[in-house]
């Protein structure tokens, strides 16, 4: 679930809170004055997705040379 910040236009309040996909354009009551004029910041992205697939190829062909005699 994505983190969103509300910051509440009454008395100025931030907060955050966890909201599905499916409730993202709600807006949740401020906690602290129960106003429901509370606007949504920028929400917060947790870029934890760096997958480093490095395929390390370590090619060494040795071609051993024959020699004909
Ligand atoms: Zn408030």
């Amino acid at each position: 679930m994505p983190l969103y910040e509300y910051i509440c236009a009454d008395c100025g309040h931030e907060f955050e809170k966890r909201m599905r996909f499916d409730q993202a354009g709600e807006r949740p009551p401020c906690p602290r004055c129960a106003g429901k004029d509370t606007r949504k910041k920028l929400s917060l992205f947790s870029s934890a997705g760096n997958a480093s697939g490095g395929a390390v190829s370590t090619g060494s062909c040795g071609s051993g040379s024959g020699g004909f005699t």
